[in-house]
């Protein structure tokens, strides 16, 4: 594989998409080649990257690769989930829905919440391969970070006592929903 489209107009995906992918491999964003950003009509995170993948393949001739992703928080019923960007538009930014979310949580216990990550590779004109990435952690009391991207500064994995804001690009990205996500793509498709 020569290039590859990655269907994404969220620059915090695609930086993060590209570093996962060989150097080998010339990285096309859709905003390059003007292709706006489809509908996401899917009612779960692998239908809406099926969606998106099978959308910008129309465009081009060589491989998509295209993800949708979100947080889900466990004492909100998963919301905002695959919501998680329109949050942002609803609210009118990512820190008022960050900040909303902290409040709705308030006086909930259960803080639990998990980042799940659904990538899908279409090859031209051919088949559709789509995995799912997990990983679990709490919301934070408070917005903690300026790294990272939409709601990472108050997200904290597992295991770990800061939020993915906190942690450097490269730590991140090393153990995250979308590296998850990659690791299982790797493993059915020897291309990257
Ligand atoms: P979509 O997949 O384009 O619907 O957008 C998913 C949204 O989920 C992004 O706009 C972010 O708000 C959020 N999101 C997904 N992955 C991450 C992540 O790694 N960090 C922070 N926010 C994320």
């Amino acid at each position: 594989m020569k290039k590859i489209l990655i269907g994404t107009h969220n620059k915090g995906k695609f930086k993060e998409i590209s570093y996962l992918i060989s150097k080998k491999i010339k990285k096309i964003s859709p905003q390059k080649l003007k292709i706006k950003s489809p509908k996401e009509t899917g009612k779960t995170f692998s239908a809406n990257a099926v969606l998106k993948a099978n959308y910008f393949s129309r465009f081009v001739r060589f491989p998509v690769i295209s993800d949708d992703s979100g947080l889900c928080i466990k004492s909100l019923g998963g919301k905002p989930g695959i919501y998680s960007a329109r949050w942002a538009k609803k609210y009118g930014s990512f820190h008022k829905a960050m900040k909303s979310i902290l409040k709705q949580m308030k006086n909930k216990k259960n803080r639990s919440a998990t980042f799940v990550c659904s990538l899908s590779l279409k090859y031209p004109r051919g088949k559709i391969i789509t995995v799912t990435g997990k990983i679990n952690g709490s919301i934070a009391d408070k917005i903690v970070g300026n790294k990272g991207f939409g709601y990472d500064p108050i997200f904290i994995p597992r295991s770990k006592s800061i939020t993915f804001g906190q942690m450097s690009k490269i730590k991140k990205i090393k153990i995250d929903h979308r590296y998850i996500a990659f690791k299982k793509m790797k493993k059915k498709v020897k291309i990257f």
